[in-house]
């Protein structure tokens, strides 16, 4: 019975699924006005909304004008309804098992938003890291909260650094404009510091460049010009150094996923945006992305990095056989966490023995 009980749970979480992907990029209302059709307007009834069958019985056909439904939505249906099947085979009927269906819904979300709009909403990636750290402190699940924090600053600090380094790449190594009071520029600072002297005094560091830019309201940061170079450069002469190369690493990654996750926080809280001015710099990789990946830290921990070399390895194959120009990272992401969180460990153990270990 709970098998059949998450696969229709899953199907009707769907249905709202498709409207959240609809609605929330928007601004509008998740639960009014009711769902109408896209095409004529015309309300939908109980008889026009039910998961899959009611796209199948209607022929992918609008009852009322005729015309052609998108099958995305049966699609995230389904999709849904077979991801919260595949979690009631791993958890019985429990909190845990209800909070796993949480973690595959925003995912869900999340990778069909990133689809449509090349955006990660915040609400969304902070919710999925949040729900994954309350639940790391109240239950110890999936992990206890300390891996859970962990978890979450190395995967964010790990694709922020990415992140910073493409950039720099597509800049030609030139400055790029540092932002006030919080931006790259500070995490990867953290960064470096991180490395030298412990992500607490790393972060503490770049906190404090990040008071000085509100207060003076000019950037008071070290170039990422600075920074980046140096920080493999302290890593490689780490033993030289006089420090431990896995603890000057550590420290790199959770110096800078603090500054990326709180500097995002920041952005993601402050009521009135500015408006863009000037070109903009071409990114490698988006800040959503890195929040993204911090949230998929704190629920899977170090298979966080599992999950991230799936979605590199899937979004490369994918993005050859598609030759598309600019592809979204975010279902990657999403698709890679989701299997790491269910088939981390066989994987794992699978890679060892294949490499004889
Ligand atoms: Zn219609």
């Amino acid at each position: 019975m709970w098998p059949l009980f998450a696969l229709v749970l899953g199907l009707l979480v769907g249905s709202f699924l498709n409207v959240v992907v609809h609605r929330l990029p928007k601004g509008e209302s998740i639960v009014f006005p009711p769902s109408r059709c896209p095409r004529c307007g015309h309300r939908l009834g109980p008889m026009d909304l039910v998961p899959v069958l009611s796209y199948l019985a209607l022929g992918g056909r609008c009852r009322y004008c005729g015309k052609p439904i998108s099958p995305r939505y049966p699609l995230v249906e389904a999709l849904t309804g077979g991801l919260f099947l595949l979690a009631s085979l791993h958890y019985p009927p429990s909190l845990e098992a209800l909070l796993v269906f949480a973690f595959l819904s925003l995912l869900v979300a999340l990778a069909f938003i990133d689809l449509d709009t090349f955006e990660l909403p915040d609400g969304l990636t902070y919710g999925l890291l949040l729900l994954g750290l309350l639940a790391a402190a109240l239950l110890a699940f999936p992990l206890p909260f300390g891996e859970a924090l962990d978890g979450a600053l190395l995967a964010a600090g790990a694709l922020a650094l990415i992140a910073g380094y493409g950039g720099l790449f597509l800049r030609r190594f030139q400055e790029g404009k540092a932002e006030v009071p919080v931006g790259p520029h500070q995490v990867h600072m953290a960064a470096l510091f991180g490395a030298l002297l412990g992500p607490g005094v790393g972060m503490a560091l770049a906190f404090l460049a990040w008071g000085l830019s509100g207060r003076t309201g000019k950037a008071v940061v070290l170039p990422d010009r600075v920074t980046l170079p140096l920080l493999p450069l302290v890593l490689l002469l780490a033993p030289a150094l006089g420090l431990d190369f896995p603890e000057a690493l550590r420290g790199a990654l959770l110096a800078a996923g603090g500054l990326a996750l709180a500097g995002g926080l920041y952005w993601a809280l402050r009521p009135a945006p500015p408006e863009e001015e000037g070109e903009e710099e071409p990114v490698a990789l988006g800040y959503g992305d890195v929040k993204l990946m911090g949230a998929l830290g704190a629920w899977l921990g170090l298979y966080a990095f599992l999950g991230l070399f799936l979605a590199v390895f899937a979004g490369a194959l994918l993005g050859l056989l598609l030759r598309q120009r600019k592809i979204p990272f975010g279902p990657y992401l999403a698709l890679g966490g989701v299997a790491a969180f269910f088939f981390g460990e066989a994987l794992w153990r699978a890679y060892l023995s294949w490499l004889g270990l």
